[in-house]
C-alpha cells in the first residue's frame, strides 16, 4: 500500500476528529464556490475592460476605418468624427448605451 496515501489519510481522520466533519463540508462548499466565482470573476473584468476600450473606437462613417477615441478626426481620410461620439456634458448615457448607439448608426 501507498505510504504516503496512508500518511494523507491519518491526516485527514485526525482533522475531522478534531473540526468534525460539518467544517469539511463547508470547506468544500467554500471551495467549490471559489472555483465557479473565480472564472465568473475574471469573465466580469474581461467584459468591463473590453466595453471601455470599445467605447474608445471610434468608426469613421465615411469611409468605415477604425480609430482610437483620441482622435477626433479619420486617420484614412480626415473626416470630423465628434458627431459618431458626442462628448457633452448633457450626455448622461451609459458606456454600454453609446455603443449600441453607434451600431445603429453604423446600419445606416
Ligand atoms: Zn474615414
Amino acid at each position: 500500500m501507498n505510504k504516503t496515501l496512508v500518511t494523507y489519510s491519518l491526516i485527514f481522520l485526525i482533522l475531522i476528529s478534531l473540526f468534525g466533519f460539518n467544517f469539511f463540508l463547508s470547506l468544500i462548499g467554500n471551495l467549490l464556490l471559489l472555483v465557479f466565482l473565480i472564472p465568473l470573476l475574471i469573465f466580469l473584468i474581461l467584459l468591463i475592460s473590453f466595453n471601455s476600450l470599445k467605447s474608445k473606437v471610434n468608426t469613421c462613417n465615411q469611409c468605415g476605418t477604425i480609430s482610437l477615441g483620441i482622435n477626433n478626426t479619420c486617420i484614412n481620410c480626415g473626416a470630423d468624427l465628434e458627431d459618431i461620439n458626442p462628448k457633452s456634458s448633457e450626455n448622461l448615457q451609459k458606456p454600454s448605451e453609446t455603443t449600441i448607439e453607434v451600431k445603429a448608426e453604423e446600419i445606416k
